[in-house]
């Protein structure tokens, strides 16, 4: 009988390795997919993405670091205090060059450090790949409407105050390709061709990295651009996206 009490002991033993051995070996190969895996900006999208981007929210030192880990070239913002709920202290501007190659404009981005790492993963795998499907040719230019601005949602005189108050939130306008192609959310969102299919393929990518992202389908206040941020409320808000999915749709309102 002792000899079957030790047998079966070995048995479960095996076991518990062969689990731990498997749990492991998934880690390695798709530690995106897991969520005690940590971040590499690197790493596909995957299931736990989003949320391990979110929470460098509260961790600006990582957030920077890795940035420079992946070589996205950013130039640390001071500190910036507006009134009531306005202002941040890890600023950056997304610089030119190093591992990303679409150029910011009017002006070069200046954003919370969080918003810059979601936007250098969207770039990589969400909107280079989606030109190239759609155009052939990848974006060299991406318009945009600015990220801080000490405001409340909607530009309200009271409520809360809008992430782009934080710096945590960019407005995105349109894309321009290497070939002075001009996609804009505007004039390009509703239609049957290659630029609004893009433009929905942008939208639905952008939903697995930032917490909210808002587009024309969700409401006439966002017919011109794409409202994309890192709110921290634990979950992602996706209005209309991804297409097939229904995502996680919650009664809260929403920033500009
Ligand atoms: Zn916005």
């Amino acid at each position: 009988m002792r000899f079957l009490a030790v047998l079966k002991f070995l048995v479960w033993l095996a076991l518990l390795a062969a689990i731990a051995l498997g749990l492991y070996a998934f880690t390695r190969s798709r530690p995106q997919d897991v969520p005690w895996a940590a971040l590499n900006l690197g790493q596909p999208i995957g299931l736990f993405t989003g949320r391990k981007l979110n929470a460098l929210t509260r961790d600006a030192p990582l957030c920077r670091a890795l940035l420079a880990d992946a070589g996205v070239r950013t130039t640390p913002l001071p500190p910036r205090e507006g009134a009531g709920g306005c202002g941040y202290a890890d600023g950056v501007t997304l610089d030119a060059g190093g591992a990303r190659a679409i150029a910011y404009a009017p002006r070069p981005l200046a954003t919370a450090c969080v918003v810059a790492a979601s936007l250098a993963m969207w770039e990589w795998d969400v909107v280079q790949p989606a030109a190239l499907r759609h155009f052939g040719r990848p974006v060299a230019r991406i318009d945009h409407f600015g990220s801080y601005s000490c405001r409340r949602i909607y530009g309200r005189a009271s409520g809360r105050w809008s992430e782009h108050s934080t710096a945590d939130a960019v407005d995105i306008a349109g894309f321009r390709l290497g070939d002075g192609t001009r996609i804009t959310v505007a004039r390009d969102w509703t239609g049957a061709g290659a630029k609004s299919a893009f433009l929905h393929d942008v939208r639905d990518g952008a939903c697995r990295l930032f917490a909210t992202t808002l587009s024309p389908d969700y409401n006439a206040a966002h017919a011109d651009h794409l409202h994309l941020d890192q709110a921290e409320r634990g979950g992602s808000f996706c209005p209309s996206g991804p297409r097939g999915e229904t995502g996680q749709h919650r009664a809260v309102t929403l920033p500009r």
